[in-house]
């Protein structure tokens, strides 16, 4: 692979290397076989959390690495990069990432339970936020969980949980209160529940890409979780959600790095190589300008990535780090998607053979720009906090 010193943090130079080992034992051809199989790559994922990495953002107390967010950056873009793009990193990615909630706010007990476990590799957690009927509006979520004496009842339908067949755990948003428009935010709770019981039914979602990774509509039917399972304190679990999404926004961001790395370096070797009418086609400007625009387009976007990692490393606040993770986000996921799409174009009808892995890289770029919050909702979130425009939703 091509190397243009594209990269979204600096130094972390023996991490990178030991992850492009690692991730050289699975290159393109794992990928796709395990891409167009729907297999999950276990492969891949007990490598990784032998070498540390799954836990690598968990504290060390509690069997982790405590790695800051430059060196998780690090190694997610080169994930991304190594040929599986999103299939490999969202392998990964709910446990590097989806533990925040868990590491932030989780009682002393919960951490003890659950986190050596997911930084071991041992337990699998899904994520269970996104709703049919709420979609990017989080505050209207239904799935209700009910008190009891021992704990909760959770009853309602969650929809796109990706892993949930792998799992044997999954970290769900519910209403403990019902909604109420003057404070739509509250009521809402985080649980740990198991997913393998007779009162949870998992249907597979058919995807047209990342199919590595399962996705799935998950069915609750007075589903039993124990007192003990809930994250915090009972009202909370939105706020708990989005005091983690800064963290999250900007490794997905270096995963976007990653990917516009491998399909910028993938169109050069073949605008090289390609030869018609008796030359290569990249002697051609109108393939070569695309690429050199991709070039500048992800060496800009990877220095926003930097500092906002630089700065959350640094303990900034929330609020502080808001608009450079945005920023990174938006431009690093509209980069990558651009230089994917640029180098389908770069392969001619060859970009349509599996052979050649761009068909990937494409699709899975264009989910960045969807999920898990969509480039609208960075958009809306820079205007109003960073714009002061008014609210448009
Ligand atoms: C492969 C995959 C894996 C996923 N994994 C998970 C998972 O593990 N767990 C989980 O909980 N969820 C998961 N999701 C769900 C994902 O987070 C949602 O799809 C995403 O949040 C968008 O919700 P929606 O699809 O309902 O889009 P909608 O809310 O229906 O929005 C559709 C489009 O409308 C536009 N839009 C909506 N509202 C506004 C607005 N206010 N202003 C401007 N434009 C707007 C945007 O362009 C948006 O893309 C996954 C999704 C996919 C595709």
């Amino acid at each position: 692979m091509i190397d243009f010193g594209i990269q979204s943090t600096e130094g972390h130079t023996e991490l990178r290397d030991a992850v492009r080992k690692l991730c050289s034992d699975f290159g393109v051809d794992y990928w796709e076989r395990y891409d167009r199989d729907h297999r999950f790559a276990r492969e891949f994922y007990e490598a990784f959390a032998a070498a540390g990495w799954l836990g690598m953002m968990v504290p060390e107390e509690y069997g982790g690495g405590g790695a800051g967010i430059s060196e998780v950056c690090a190694v997610m873009e080169e994930v991304a990069s190594s040929g599986g793009a999103l299939n490999a990193c969202t392998t990964v990615h709910a446990t590097v990432v989806g533990m925040a909630a868990l590491v932030r706010h989780g009682s002393e007990e919960l951490k003890r339970k659950y986190l050596p476990a997911m930084a071991n590799g041992e337990l699998y957690m899904s994520f269970g936020v996104t709703e049919p009927d709420a979609g990017t509006d989080t505050t209207r979520i239904t799935t209700k969980a009910l008190r009891t004496e021992t704990g909760y009842v959770v009853n309602g339908r969650k929809t796109w949980n990706s892993g949930a067949q792998e799992a044997s755990k999954i970290l769900l948003l519910v209403r403990t209160d019902p909604y109420s428009p003057g404070e739509k935010t509250k009521g809402m709770s985080l649980l740990v529940a198991d997913i393998n019981a007779p009162s949870v039914t998992i249907q597979p979602i058919a995807k047209i890409g990342r199919n590595a990774v399962d996705s799935n509509d998950v069915y609750f039917d007075n589903h039993p979780v124990e007192a003990s399972d809930l994250v915090g304190d009972e009202g909370l679990g939105f706020k708990y959600l989005l005091s983690g999404l800064n963290a999250e926004r900007i490794i997905l961001a270096s995963e976007s790095i990653g990917i516009g790395r491998w399909s910028l370096a993938a169109a050069v070797r073949y605008a090289k190589e390609r030869q018609v009418f008796d030359r290569p086609i990249g002697q051609n400007q109108s393939v070569q300008h695309p690429l050199a625009v991709n070039y500048m387009k992800l060496v800009s976007a990877a220095s926003i990535v930097a500092r906002a990692a630089a700065m959350y490393d640094s303990g900034a606040s929330q609020d502080v780090c808001g608009p450079l993770a945005n920023t990174a986000k938006y431009l690093a996921s509209e980069a990558a998607f651009q230089t994917a799409d640029d180098a389908m174009q770069t392969h001619g009808g060859y970009a349509f053979a599996r052979e050649f892995h761009i068909g990937r890289y494409w699709i899975e770029s264009r989910l960045q720009r969807i999920a898990p919050v969509n480039n609208q909702m960075i958009l809306n979130n820079v205007a109003e906090r960073v714009l002061d425009l008014p609210r448009s939703y």
